[in-house]
């Protein structure tokens, strides 16, 4: 039994639908620019680009239905709403064929983004840490397990700032699909139970402003809404 020098922090945890038992993560990784209009809006190409990953911390993850402080650092902060894939069964280079049977289930996330420190970084050439892997900025839906959820993965995926529709999207265009981006993102790290990737965000992404409410969701899979704090 190890002994440590204090207790440790619990272990991150997000709901799952219509349990008691909830799901442990481990990491969240996050893959940049994956849907044409977004790549478009954000300067990219999105016929050219492989599918690159960041992440956040485990722990920066909320439940929905929460009220999270607007964060520290910004004037900027922005809502992408996204598919969340939450792994439960791990691997190194996952061929993408059976990359479905590695999902334990799915979620509706947004990536919280700090946009002026991100675009301060990307001029800078620096990295992306600090405009998205902050406190709270990972706020995602109970899980849906993968047996409850049809395959192909298709259908709306939209988002609403104070009611006002900001982001409404389609699963289909995702232009790295799930099974791609399970396979891809094992390759440059073994996954493991409890990892959440966060699959990308259609366009529209736009500011949070304080005091607002965010709500979103995606057909078959789930809703979300989180309040921000004022300033
Ligand atoms: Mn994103």
């Amino acid at each position: 039994m190890t002994q440590y020098v204090f207790e440790p922090a619990p272990v991150a945890t997000v709901a799952v639908a219509g349990a008691a038992a909830r799901f442990p993560v481990r990491r969240i990784l996050c893959v940049g620019r994956n849907y044409a209009e977004h790549a478009r809006e954000m300067g990219g190409n999105p016929e050219r680009e492989p599918p690159f990953f960041f992440t956040k911390p485990a722990d920066a993850v909320v439940d929905s239905g929460v009220r999270i402080p607007y964060p520290a650092l910004t004037k900027n902060l922005h809502h992408e709403i996204e598919l969340v894939v939450a792994i439960g069964k791990g691997g190194a280079d996952i061929a993408p064929a059976d990359a479905l049977s590695h999902v334990w289930g799915y979620g509706v996330g947004i990536d919280l983004t700090r946009r002026d420190l991100q675009d301060a970084a990307k001029k800078a050439a620096r990295p992306w840490d600090w405009s998205k892997g902050f406190d709270r900025s990972a706020p995602c839906s109970p899980l849906v397990p993968a047996a409850r959820v049809t395959q192909p993965l298709a259908g709306r995926i939209w988002l609403a700032v104070d009611g006002v529709v900001k982001q409404d999207g389609r699963l289909e265009d995702l232009i790295w699909p799930v099974p791609d981006i399970v396979a891809i993102a094992s390759q440059g790290v073994e996954l493991r139970p409890g990892d959440l990737i966060f699959t990308g965000t259609p366009a529209g992404v736009g500011p949070v402003p304080p005091g607002s409410l965010l709500t979103g969701g995606i057909d078959g899979i789930g809703t979300i809404d989180i309040s921000i704090g004022g300033a």
